[in-house]
This record gives C-alpha cells, structure tokens and sequence, in this order.
C-alpha cells in the first residue's frame, strides 16, 4: 500500500465526507498530507488514523488568494512540495433561478471553481519544479445531468470539467495529469439531511440500488494520484453506481 511513498498530496476541504477519506486514504498510501477546511476541526485527530504525524490540517478558505499562498508556502516549507492536488472544497445553496440570490450564485461558482483555479495556479510552480504531478478535481454528476435547483451547483462542477480537459492538453508537456471525478449520490452527512423516504426514491433511480461511500471515491483518487494512472490525463470519470449511464 506505499504506492504514494514520498510524495505530498494537497487536499482543499478534507475536514469531512470525501474529503477526509481522501485524506486518510492518500496518507495509509505513504504520502504526507496537507489538507484544508472552513469550518472548526473537532476530533483531530481522526480515530483509526495511523499516520497523523504526516497530515496537517489548516484552515483556510478557498475564496481567500492570501490564505491560498499561505496553505502553499506552509506545505512547501513542512513536506518540499505538492505532487497531489485534489480540489474537493465545494458547498450548495440550491434554489430555483427565478429566485436565486446573487451571492448564491457567486459564492458557489467561486467556491467550487474558483477554488480550485486559485489552488491550481499556487501549485503549478512546485509541481514543474518537481517534474509531474497529479491534479484531481472533484465535480459531480450533477456537471452531466441536469437537477432542478441546482443551476449554480451544475454550471460550477460543469466548469471544472472545461478547467479540466484544457488543463490536461496545457500541462500533459509537464508530465502533470489532470482529471476529474464525478461523484454521484455518496453517503455523507449532506445526504443525510435529505428526508429518508426521497432518500429512498433516489435509491431506486440508481442501476446498483445503493448510495456510494467515501471510500469507493478515495480508491479513485488515489488510483489517479499514483504512477500507474501517469497516461490517464483529461477525463471525466463518474463513480454514481451507474447513474449517468
Ligand atoms: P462536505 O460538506 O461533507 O465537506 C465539504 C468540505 O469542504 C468540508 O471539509 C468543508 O470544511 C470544506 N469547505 C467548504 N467550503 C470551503 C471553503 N470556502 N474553503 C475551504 N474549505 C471549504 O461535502 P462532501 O459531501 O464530502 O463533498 C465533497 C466534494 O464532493 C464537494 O466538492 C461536493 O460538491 C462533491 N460531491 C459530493 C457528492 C455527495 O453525494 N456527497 C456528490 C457529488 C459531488
């Protein structure tokens, strides 16, 4: 399981749900990792984690250029580099377009995409330094299908698919991949606060009858952050139990 031995992995968002299996998952692969979150960081750190002495969380928005630098530089100084970039910081605030506030939309699109744009740009430099690294940004299904009240939502994770494939043919020179991974209905505590008889009628829609769990996204991203996955650049890959099918 050391197939990330020696390399730094940067996780915006890792606090929870996906992203702290990413977390947990890129660090029992042998990388050191930092991760980012906006909210309070109760029970750091994570029971069953192992290798805590090689994850350092901080807190930093996404939407903030000067804590972006400062996330950055403090990876840079504690572990020489970033290899992984995984853009997994992404919030909702769903609502029909006739009524949609402007900040909804604004936060969200500078949240997911912004977000993700910001940390890019901030790693590149180290990741060239360092002769390749693996960017992978976490979209949705929601990018490829079209959910009423989630206009901002759908054009923001719609948008890290053209960040996506634009930045595979501008980087693939740099022996730098970049993909996408498109989630669908994965259990986490935002599905949890939908009520359980929709949660139920959800279930039916899905070809494998079951939601998905952090994990099954963690096992992709780390498949797409390893040496093996060097040839896969510019994708779009949904984990939705065949949803999007
Ligand atoms: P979550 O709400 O459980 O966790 C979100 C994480 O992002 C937290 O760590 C939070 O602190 C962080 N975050 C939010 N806003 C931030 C900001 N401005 N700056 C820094 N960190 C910020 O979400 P989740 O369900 O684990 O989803 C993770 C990603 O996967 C998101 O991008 C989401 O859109 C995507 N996704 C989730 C699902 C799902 O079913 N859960 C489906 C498709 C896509």
């Amino acid at each position: 399981m050391n197939m990330l031995a020696g390399k730094v992995g940067l996780v915006t968002g890792g606090s929870r749900g996906i992203g702290r299996s990413v977390v947990a998952r890129l660090a029992a692969c042998g990388a050191s990792v930092v991760f980012t979150h906006s909210g309070p960081l109760h029970g750091w750190p994570w029971e069953g984690l192992k290798q805590s002495e090689h994850i350092l969380p901080i807190k930093a928005d996404v939407c903030d250029a000067q804590a972006t630098e400062r996330v950055i530089t403090t990876t840079l100084e504690q572990f020489g580099g970033v290899d992984i970039l995984v853009n997994n910081a992404g919030i909702v605030r769903d609502g029909l377009m006739a009524t949609m506030r402007a900040e909804d939309w604004e936060q969200v699109l500078d949240t997911n995409l912004g977000g993700a744009f910001r940390y890019i740009r901030a790693s590149l430099g180290s990741m060239m330094r360092r002769d390749g690294g693996r960017i992978i940004n976490i979209s949705s299904i929601g990018a490829i299908r079209g959910i009423a009240g989630q206009a901002n939502y759908a054009a923001s994770k719609a948008g890290l698919l053209g960040l996506t494939r634009s930045l595979a043919a501008e980087l693939a020179g740099f022996n730098i991949t970049v993909n996408a991974v498109l989630p669908g209905y994965i259990q986490t505590d935002m599905l949890e606060s939908i009520p359980a008889n929709v949660r139920q009628q959800l279930t039916r829609k899905i070809p494998a009858k079951r939601f998905g769990n952090t994990a099954e996204i963690a096992s992709l991203v780390a498949f797409l952050a390893s040496s093996e996955a060097g040839y896969i650049t510019g994708q779009a890959i949904a984990i939705d139990g065949g949803l999007s099918n």
